[in-house]
């Protein structure tokens, strides 16, 4: 299956090949983790929680199960919400007095107790994140990691004195953002939403979107500045330094597995998938080169070299499976195995190790005696490639348009004024999604695309997936 030819079918494909999830689990949507496709996310979540620490924030976990008492006290997060979630009615043989459902987000299990940690401008800023699992009813077909009903979330939450200080907060947000998108090699547009597409109950919303090959436009995750939206209706108050109670000013940011299937999308190709280093579950694999007569010299050599690798820190796999080179070539190509190295009886005549990158192709040899720091540059190498290349083509997949005859099979750029009713006929018209406009501000001068009014506000659409 060629991944220009049909994104959809090779990305269900290559999922599937490389064994990163088990659909068979007897509800559609709620897929199994396999050891090789969790650990990825393991390695995604361990950059989540290495910035959010460094930036003082707590892990916490809260219960899975909401009573619907809280979950309707902010009203537009219950409509934003309500044919998404799903309900426990029942606990053994007994009918709840109240409904239960399972957290499609957590700001309804944490905020009543926020208002309990929350006491006085000492407690403040509060910075807590969880990584949890999170239940929405997806009425659209499901696809794996990107489209699921049971998803793998990161979500922070933050309450601070007042709005200039959770602005504070959304600036941080960006920069934590940016040194965890780094070693997925992702890059991403940063696009406020619209008012009737932000987060329901937010003051706005921030969209973290990246583009697919087949030109549409994955969101990755998003960040929110609430203002005092949530803590009025859930009391979270503090008293401040002349003791007046003030109401907090919050903010949440949120990514989840779909961070998984932008790695699939953005980087994978025809062979299979292409792993950057730093998520990759094995960095590195050795195929032994055996042939009669040296077997014992080359499995040896191997194992050598797999410790010293593995010494070194380096997530190392020997395949020393009894199949054929090629087929064990083939086998690693559809993981995404970032670098291969072969060792036959050539390559020990030589005082060497052979390598092949999976992202270029590129293959040549590295000293034994230089093993470990040239294949640490290698991988850094693998990895500086990957981001540079992903740039890129982000770049080229956005299109700035001055009229809607002919729209590019791409993520368009175009005037707006910024009014609603512009807005919504851009989309009636062209059937995209407005994803919004920059957050930080580009440098633009144009026509609406609508009205024809003048304005120097550029906004963003695409095909959403
Ligand atoms: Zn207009």
């Amino acid at each position: 299956m060629k991944k220009e030819d049909n994104f959809s079918e090779w990305y269900n494909e290559i999922v599937e090949l490389a064994n990163l999830t088990d659909k068979r689990y007897p509800i559609k949507g709620m897929n199994v983790w396999t050891p090789y496709g969790w650990k990825i996310m393991l390695h995604i979540d361990s950059y989540i929680r290495k910035e959010f620490d460094a930036t003082g924030h707590d892990e916490v976990c809260f219960p899975l199960l909401i009573p619907e008492t809280e979950f309707q006290k902010e009203k537009d997060h219950i409509k934003g919400f309500d044919t998404e979630v799903y309900w426990v009615t029942q606990a053994g043989a007994n009918p709840l007095d109240i409904r239960l459902l399972l957290r499609p987000t957590s700001e309804t299990a944490m905020y009543p107790i926020f208002a309990l940690w929350v006491r006085s401008h000492t407690d403040l800023p509060l910075k807590t994140y969880q990584i949890v699992n999170t239940f929405r009813y997806e009425t659209k077909m499901t696809r794996a990691f990107i489209r699921v009903r049971e998803i793998h979330f990161f979500e922070s939450h933050t309450c601070h004195v007042d709005e200039a200080d959770a602005q504070r907060q959304v600036e941080e947000n960006f920069a934590i953002l940016e040194k965890v998108m780094k070693p997925l090699c992702l890059p991403y547009l940063l696009l406020k939403r619209t008012d009737w597409d932000k987060f329901p109950g937010a003051y706005y919303t921030v969209g973290i979107d990246t583009n697919l090959p087949d030109g549409r436009s994955l969101q990755l995750g998003s960040i929110h500045h609430y203002r005092e939206n949530f803590s009025r209706p859930f009391d979270i108050k503090y008293e401040d330094l002349q003791g007046d109670l003030k109401y907090v000013h919050q903010t949440t940011f949120g990514m989840s597995e779909r961070l998984v299937g932008a790695i699939v999308g953005v980087h994978g190709d025809d062979k299979g998938l292409v792993l950057p280093p730093e998520v990759a579950p094995y960095q590195i694999v050795i195929v032994p080169i055996l042939a009669k007569g040296i077997v014992e010299e080359v499995t040896l050599q191997a194992r050598e070299v797999k410790d010293e690798l593995a010494t070194a820190g380096l997530r190392i796999k020997l395949d020393d499976r009894d199949v054929r080179p090629g087929s064990k070539f083939y086998d690693w190509e559809i993981k995404g195995v970032p670098l291969r190295l072969e060792i036959g009886s050539r390559d020990i005549k030589q005082g060497v190790v052979t390598y092949a990158r999976r992202d270029s192709g590129e293959k040549g040899t590295v000293k034994r005696t230089d093993l470990v720091r040239k294949v640490t540059d290698i991988l850094r190498s693998i990895s500086d490639d990957l981001n540079e290349k992903a740039n890129k083509n982000l770049a080229d997949s956005i299109e700035t348009i001055e009229n809607l005859d002919t729209l590019p099979n791409k993520i368009v750029r175009f005037g707006w004024c910024g009014s609603e009713d512009c807005g919504h006929e851009f989309e009636n018209r062209t059937e995209l999604k407005l994803l919004g406009t920059p957050y930080v501000k580009e440098s633009f001068r144009g026509d609406c695309i609508i009205c024809g009014a003048d304005t120097d506000t550029a906004a963003y659409a695409a095909k959403a997936m």
